[in-house]
């Protein structure tokens, strides 16, 4: 989550520039397919739940804003200035850019609408792409998949910059931070810009490495009880970090 200062502000803008400026160098975007947000906190005083990064949260007050990557503008050339504003309704703010919002900005906002979420990315990443043409799910041929909340779910076929993709996506979300559109990409969320691209840069990993598995034979899959001792441990580890007894 980002504050709506002026500072906050201009800290989403300047992020979501270089987040976008990395899409290419990192493999997950050619030319200015894909697009990232974050959602800007409402006013100070605002109670905002906190913990963005667990799926499935509670909404959020209806003052917050969201900053969003323009449409058609490509990433080695996008500036902070041109980043667009809008809010949770869809309706664009005047202390924006001209620019046009990106078009999958109700997909953006409706997963706001259903998640805590603090930033949202979606790719065209070509394992990805290439995964949700073939499959119904990206199981877990790794641990790493619980930082996506478990197996990601490929949601059906919507055109795209569509309500009902918006839509689908949002189902398909339920209880994981990443899901795959069919025939289209890749959307992950987290607290902030710099843990959903992480998420989206493991998306891609993942669904590499389950190709390159499935070129040996039928691959081993964990179970759900594997998935959830790992999750259990990940959290335990952390809780003894934060208590300063990491080793
Ligand atoms: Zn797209």
């Amino acid at each position: 989550m980002y504050r709506s200062d002026s500072d906050g502000l201009q800290t989403a803008r300047d992020q979501l520039v270089s987040f976008s400026a990395r899409l290419l160098g990192d493999g997950l975007a050619v030319g200015s397919a894909g697009n990232m947000s974050v959602r800007l906190a409402g006013p100070p005083g605002a109670d905002t739940p906190g913990g963005a990064d667990t799926p499935g949260g509670a909404d959020t007050p209806g003052a917050d804003t969201v900053a969003i990557t323009p449409s058609g503008v490509s990433y080695a050339e996008m500036k902070p200035e041109e980043i667009c504003l809008v809010s949770l309704d869809g309706t664009k703010l005047r202390d924006g850019s001209q620019e046009t919002p990106s078009s999958e900005t109700p997909m953006h906002l409706a997963i706001y609408a259903a998640t805590r979420a603090g930033a949202v990315v979606h790719t065209h990443s070509p394992e990805v792409v290439a995964l949700s043409a073939a499959r119904t799910e990206l199981p877990a041929i790794h641990y790493a998949i619980t930082g996506l909340g478990g197996p990601v779910r490929v949601a059906p076929y919507v055109r795209f910059g569509s309500a009902g993709l918006a839509e689908a996506a949002v189902q398909a979300l339920d209880g994981r931070s990443a899901v795959i559109l069919r025939n289209h990409g890749a959307v992950t969320y987290g607290r902030d810009l710099a843990q959903a691209y992480d998420r989206a840069l493991l998306l891609e990993w993942l669904a590499r490495t389950y190709r390159l598995a499935l070129s040996y034979g039928e691959p081993a899959i964990l179970s759900a009880a594997e998935l959830a001792e790992v999750t259990a441990e990940s959290r335990r580890r952390r809780y003894g970090e934060r208590r300063g007894g990491a080793s």
